[in-house]
């Protein structure tokens, strides 16, 4: 008979193991009345620091939501990358192959918020820069022992073809969401992943295609599984997202309605959901409808980590939704 103790490990052996490959930055957020002008200065609102970074954020998510989260990134030797570190640790994500390098800074974005909602942001890659290739190379057997590689583009593009080029050789799935958008085509071989997962202007930047609805969102969807994505699901905020699948099939799942104050993250909440959810087993549509649950949820509170939904709150709340 097992006792609470080995169906506890039993649980944990259960958990979606998740390897993030990705970015950590402090958020500096500062909420002004106006943006300001070139060589215009302002008086702020109200200032917060908070951690944020698109790979931190999905490794927070999906520890909340019940994954045995790891992260391979890098912070500076500086006050940042220990509160970075903390906040990931708190929220039970593994921090060993975070590496603190000395040669520069913790990555760090300057958020300007005016009160009519619209921002402006200034990012220093920093220590993110010094990801590199032989970083993820030295550490293949996290490859091996995961269940799927969350990937975004926030550390060099060509750590991102290593991180890939690995989860593949061991057969991993990788979900690679492509934001911020590349100033350079991506490459082939980071195109054709198991999984890739544009907002709407990242979608519009890979494409081509100016995509304002599910039919546009169709349209690019099957230029990037012509490009060799095998599934395709494009978010497209409060319209929820629209998925092609491996056989072409497209389908839209609407988003469930919620009262969004700060949309921060929510693409981050979707990615690590969406992961999770085709670990478990379900199919691409199921899929996408808990990860538009979990970016609705996001949406409805302040922050980026802060804001990462939780598991229950999702299952409850994908119990409620229509379904598509
Ligand atoms: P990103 O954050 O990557 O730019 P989106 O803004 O499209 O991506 O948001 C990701 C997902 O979060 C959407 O596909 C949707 O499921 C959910 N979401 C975003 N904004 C809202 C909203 N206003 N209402 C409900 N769900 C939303």
């Amino acid at each position: 008979m097992p006792n609470a103790l080995s169906l506890g490990k039993l649980a944990e052996n259960m958990k979606p193991r998740i390897l993030v490959v990705g970015s950590l930055n402090l958020d500096l957020v500062a909420r002004v009345p106006n943006l300001p002008q070139p060589g215009e200065t302002v008086p702020i609102d109200s200032f917060i620091q908070s951690p944020g970074g698109k790979g931190a954020n999905q490794a927070v998510a999906a520890a909340r939501l019940g994954a045995l989260a790891t992260m391979l990134g890098c912070v500076g030797n500086d006050s940042f990358g220990a509160t970075l570190l903390t906040a990931l640790r708190e929220n039970g994500v593994a921090t060993t192959h975070v590496r603190i390098v000395s040669e520069c800074a913790s990555g760090v974005a300057l958020i300007g918020v005016e009160r009519s909602g619209q921002n402006a942001i200034m990012v220093a890659g920093g220590a993110n820069l010094c990801l590199l290739s032989s970083d993820v190379q030295r550490l293949e057997h996290l490859f091996a022992a995961a269940d799927a590689v969350l990937l975004q583009l926030e550390i060099p593009i060509a750590t991102v073809a290593a991180a890939c080029q690995l989860a593949k050789r061991h057969g991993v799935l990788v979900v690679l969401d492509p934001a911020p958008a590349p100033s350079v085509p991506l490459p082939d071989d980071l195109c054709a992943v198991d999984l890739i997962s544009p907002n709407q202007s990242e979608a519009e930047s890979l494409t081509g295609i100016a995509v304002a609805d599910p039919t546009d969102a169709a349209r690019a969807a099957a230029v990037l599984r012509g490009r060799g994505a095998r599934q395709v699901v494009v978010k497209l905020g409060a319209q929820g997202a629209v998925c092609c699948d491996h056989r072409g099939d497209i389908s839209h799942v609407p988003a469930p309605q919620v009262q969004a104050i700060d949309t921060t993250a929510a693409g981050d909440a979707f990615g690590a959901a969406l992961a999770i959810a085709l670990v478990e087993g379900r199919s691409l549509a199921e899929a996408a409808q808990f990860a538009c649950a979990a970016g609705a949820l996001a949406t409805t509170r302040c922050g980026a980590q802060e804001a990462m939904p939780w598991r229950a709150a999702v299952d409850e709340l994908v119990a409620h939704c229509p379904h598509s």
